[in-house]
């Protein structure tokens, strides 16, 4: 099917009356997911809430399938969870770390990976260590291979970072890493949807991502892929109720799929939801989508350049989405709030979302816009000249 905006934009609400720019954040879902989401609590109201899951039984299977066709795997390789956070989580505290191992982290790191890692610490004895970036902010493949040995229990990439159009390698990141058999946990809470993703190619041995992001799906939603063969070694922190059987009185048995890492209790109207957002990107072509939003990140990078006092904080040739910059002499919550004023919708990153990196980068906060493949040439050319305006003080 031809990329074809105009219906996109007919299937999307949102759109009408907003410049909206904050996919990185929380994306406008199309009329479909609304649909699933709200004719499932539709039923539920009627027949309540186990029966309306089980008239829901087939499509609530095809949620699983089709992730598994988004990022080439078997649907019993995914779990469905309620965040990105939570996802990831659920990986990383079900690895049995011993004392002295190592977690190498990354630059990008995200606040909820970064602290539990700190907390492994703490309580396992691991160190955690992050990898030196090269001059574009990317993992340094040279430092990685010298820093791995066979201590360095898990690797933790953030592919795509929340305050930055930064890509990071993960399939070469993955290569060295099994090379010292160290796991490696993908956060591609920013990349699903907006880049093309396959766990089957990438070779990683768990990604974390979230519904509401570039998918476009509800809110409380997200997903665990975790690679069959490291599921077999690894029990959750905390047991599911219809994922682990109570064989019995004094035994119980986990399932054998990523399902080990799921709970009984679910927002079943939300995952038909998620179900929906993925069907909508694959109708859309996930080639197209990353090809097209990321030419509108581009537009707007090339005009913010144009801006005077305005500086343009991303990075590197190979960049994602995520624009952030800076206006000289104003603070960054009230650009964000000036635009709202203009109907534009568009957040900031803190250096609390992103300490390594904005440290780096001598920063406290930085303005981020996050076009999607919905945005118009003209919407941006609308917000360029919006923020033009409130460097030039013209809005204030
Ligand atoms: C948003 C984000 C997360 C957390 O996602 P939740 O669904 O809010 O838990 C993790 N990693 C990155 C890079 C993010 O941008």
């Amino acid at each position: 099917m031809p990329f074809d905006l105009d219906r996109i934009r007919a299937d999307t609400p949102g759109v009408m009356g907003t410049l909206f720019f904050d996919s990185a954040g929380s994306s406008l879902p199309p009329l479909p997911v609304l649909d699933a989401v709200i004719s499932h609590l539709r039923l539920e109201a009627q027949v309540g809430g186990y029966r309306a899951a089980e008239m829901a039984g087939d499509r609530f299977a095809g949620v699983k399938q089709s992730i598994a066709e988004l990022i080439g795997c078997a649907p019993n390789d995914i779990a469905l969870l309620d965040s990105a956070g939570r996802a990831w989580n659920e990986f990383f505290s079900a690895v049995p770390f011993q004392p002295g191992e190592r977690i190498l982290t990354c630059r990008a790191d995200y606040p909820s990976n970064a602290v539990n890692a700190l907390k492994a610490h703490k309580t396992h004895g691991v160190s955690v260590e992050v990898i030196p970036s090269d001059e574009f902010g990317r993992v340094d493949l040279d430092a990685l291979a010298a820093m791995l040995d066979d201590r360095v229990r898990l690797v933790s990439l953030v592919e795509v970072p929340t305050n930055s159009g930064l890509i990071n390698p993960v399939r070469d990141v993955v290569e060295l890493a099994h090379q010292h058999g160290a796991l490696v946990l993908h956060d591609a809470c920013q990349s699903v949807g907006q880049l093309p993703v396959n766990v089957a190619e990438s070779g990683v041995d768990a990604l974390s991502s979230t519904g509401r992001k570039w998918l476009r799906g509800p809110r409380g939603t997200g997903f665990l892929y975790v690679n069959p063969k490291t599921t077999a070694g690894l029990e959750p922190r905390v047991l599911g109720t219809s994922t682990t059987a109570w064989t019995s009185p004094d035994g119980y048995e986990v399932a054998n799929d990523a399902s080990r890492f799921e709970q009984w209790e679910g927002n079943i109207a939300g995952f038909l939801g998620l179900g929906a957002a993925v069907d909508y990107l694959l109708g859309v072509g996930v080639e197209e989508a990353s090809a097209t939003l990321r030419a509108n990140a581009r537009r707007l990078r090339a005009g913010l350049a144009q801006i005077p006092g305005a500086q343009v904080w991303d990075l590197g040739d190979e960049l994602s989405g995520i624009v952030t910059f800076t206006l000289a002499d104003k603070a960054v919550d009230s650009v964000v709030a000036e635009l709202a004023g203009h109907s534009v919708s568009c957040h900031f990153s803190r250096r609390t979302s992103a300490q390594h990196d904005m440290a780096a980068k001598g920063l406290s906060a930085v303005v981020r816009l996050s076009p999607h493949y919905f945005n118009t040439d003209s919407e941006i050319d609308d917000v360029l000249e919006l923020v033009a305006d409130v460097a030039s003080g013209l809005k204030s």
